[in-house]
């Protein structure tokens, strides 16, 4: 998460710098025409979206917020930005487990489709 957060990892927004020819090398790789940052991969992206719903879920669960309480990028991410500090300590984890299984999901679809 540490990596997620300060931008060195391995998502495309951050590894296409390096290849400043290829005009895609930082779009995600299934939505094409959107740069694959931390805010896509954690909102937006349809790859991860039952891993999204999930970890919501388990925030609101976890955390006793209103079903309806809309969660934003921070609550997974940095919860002690938009949480008081208890809640940002029970939140914390279930970031961390979103983060790591959206990651592995991502290595071994690209795994997948290179080889
Ligand atoms: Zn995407």
């Amino acid at each position: 998460m540490a990596r997620l957060r300060c931008g060195t990892h391995e998502l495309a927004i951050e590894t296409g710098r390096w290849t400043p020819n290829v005009p895609d090398a930082r779009k995600c790789f299934r939505c094409h025409e959107i740069d694959e940052d931390e805010k896509h991969v954690v909102c937006d992206c349809p790859v991860y979206a039952e891993l999204r719903v999930a970890a919501h879920e388990q925030l609101r669960n976890t955390c006793r917020l209103a079903p309806t309480a809309s969660l934003s990028f921070y609550h997974l991410v940095a919860p002690q930005i938009v949480m008081d500090k208890e809640l940002a300590k029970l939140a914390r984890p279930i970031g961390l487990q979103f983060v790591r299984a959206v990651l592995a999901r991502r290595a071994a679809l690209l795994k997948e489709s290179s080889g």
